[in-house]
């Protein structure tokens, strides 16, 4: 179908190495030889005498299993540093504790709903303010810049409806005016975009998603760009403690071995999905910027190989999405995204529910919704999941 001519991965370079790195996480690492990291359950280390460390103190300030993924992910998105915490909610906080108060940011409006509670709900009573705009359109994200500016956050593609930022256009301007660029990563990861090789200064991922994988554990991440700004978020890390477990580290690190080979049965699964959704006749809209009909697609399709695995859809009432979510059955419904299994959620009841109604309807996070995270299963068996799921 013509809309879906160039949904395809490219390939390149850079690709295959991002998929290499993430296959040898930890390989070569212990000093017992073990080809898989082992989990270093400690909360402490024997020091060797007085005045000298293994370089491991106690397990807040630094950890080996973590530190197999901190410096993994580093790596891979291209960074001084990475930091592993308990939840991306856990990383987001410990990136907003570089603002102080009075402090004002600018956000992506249809972003993921907890990221806006914590903004709207949390940090504004610490004084950091932050003003919501449609950041694929440059000029509003210009407009909305004041004296008290520090930093721009980008989902990208956004949360449920993938909108497009451009992260070199946004990143150059906000470089010029003294401003950070920070990126939640989560829904490409750095095997299909890499936002500090376009400027960005921060990436943060919420890992629990593609990284991890497999929907059975709850971790976020954390890239910074440069030293320095890998030191402050080292320093707020273990101040603040909500640092990843040796266990779910482990976790993170095993899911991520396979990032590669998930990402391209993923993405071409969505492809697929939408495309069929696309065609379907009770489907009003489809939100994928794969499809050539997506205003994002030419500017997604320059800055990252692949489209990713996330599909919104919009049927044509709320009856019609509610039978959906009854009659699925390959199809989990279930809140979260990026694991093999695939799932759908009804955003505008689920994970948008801490948006204010009339303002969920502006964003077009309507009752009629649903958003899919497709997974790695036959396509085919998902196309007739679906199929008999729009039946009445
Ligand atoms: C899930 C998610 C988060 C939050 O991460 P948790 O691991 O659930 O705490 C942040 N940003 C995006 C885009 C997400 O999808």
């Amino acid at each position: 179908m013509m809309i879906c001519r160039d949904a395809q991965l490219k390939k390149g370079e850079k690709v295959i190495k991002t998929s290499t790195e993430a296959v040898q996480l930890g390989v070569g690492q212990d000093p017992t030889g073990a080809l898989s990291i082992p989990i270093y359950q400690t909360a402490t280390f024997r020091h060797p005498r007085f005045g000298e460390s293994t370089g491991y103190d106690y397990s807040r300030s630094g950890n080996p299993t973590r530190q197999v993924l901190e410096k993994g992910i580093a790596r891979l998105d291209g960074g001084a540093g990475g930091f592993a915490y308990a939840s991306g909610m856990a990383a987001l906080t410990n990136l907003l504790l570089l603002f102080k108060p009075g402090d004002h940011l600018i956000v992506t409006e249809d972003l993921y709903g907890g990221t806006f509670r914590l903004l709207d709900k949390v940090f504004s009573q610490y004084r950091l303010a932050a003003t919501f705009v449609d950041t694929s359109d440059l000029d509003q994200v210009t407009l909305a810049i004041k004296d008290e500016t520090k930093a721009i956050l980008l989902e990208t593609p956004t949360n449920p409806l993938l909108k497009v930022a451009d992260i070199s256009r946004i990143s150059a301007m906000a470089r010029e005016k003294s401003l950070l660029t920070i990126v939640d990563n989560t829904f490409m990861t750095p095997y299909l975009q890499q936002p500090l090789a376009m400027g960005a200064d921060l990436v943060v991922y919420s890992a629990t998603k593609f990284l991890a994988g497999h929907n059975d554990v709850v971790a976020g991440l954390i890239v910074a760009k440069s030293e320095e700004m890998a030191e402050r978020i080292y320093f707020l890390q273990n101040s603040v403690g909500a640092v990843l477990g040796p266990q779910d580290s482990w976790l993170v690190i095993r899911g991520m071995k396979t990032l590669g080979v998930r990402l391209d049965r993923q993405t071409e699964n969505a492809r697929t999905i939408a495309c069929w959704l696309a065609s379907h006749k009770a489907v009003r809209r489809v939100f994928y910027p794969g499809l050539e009909t997506h205003p994002g697609h030419q500017l997604l399709k320059e800055q990252a190989r692949g489209f990713g695995a996330m599909v919104s859809f919009e049927v044509m009432d709320k009856s019609m999405a509610e039978q959906i979510l009854n009659k699925v059955r390959l199809v989990s419904f279930a809140e979260s995204l990026g694991g093999v299994e695939t799932l759908v959620t009804f955003p505008a009841f689920q994970t948008h529910a801490d948006i204010d109604p009339a303002e969920r309807e502006r964003l077009g996070i309507n009752e009629r919704l649903l958003r899919l995270s497709v997974g790695i299963e036959d396509v085919d068996e998902l196309l007739s999941d679906l199929e008999q799921a729009f039946i009445e």
